[in-house]
């Protein structure tokens, strides 16, 4: 059998919506007490929002390859590949950090104009 490539997003897209990978991810989130991995370590504590009545839940938490598929794609399906990130920490780690987003939207921030 030939190894699965995940490089184009059909490939990456028909991956995340296989029975295999819910399947693992579920048992990554369990194994990671629905926490995020990295906050943990930092002493904080982020889980899953809560989905509200007649609201869209909001995506807080991710499970994500350490190793990603895209390079490593015969990791795509070990559990000891993933770890469970918030979507903050999932940016910083794909490099795009939250503040490098609001700078390039925002390209001057004003100080000058806090509330006393
Ligand atoms: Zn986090």
């Amino acid at each position: 059998m030939p190894t699965i490539e995940y490089k184009t997003d059909k490939q990456k897209k028909s991956f995340y919506n296989s029975r295999a990978w819910r399947k693992l991810r579920q048992q990554a989130l369990e194994r990671d007490n629905y926490e995020c991995q990295w906050c943990k370590r930092e002493g904080k504590v982020t889980v899953d929002s809560i989905k509200e009545e007649g609201k869209r839940k909001e995506i807080v938490l991710n499970v994500d390859h350490k190793y990603p598929i895209e390079h490593y794609p015969k990791l795509a399906l070990i559990l000891d590949n993933l770890e469970t990130l918030c979507i903050y920490h999932h940016n910083v780690k794909e490099g795009r950090t939250i503040d490098k987003i609001s700078r390039n939207k925002n390209k001057k921030k004003r100080w000058d104009d806090e509330w006393w």
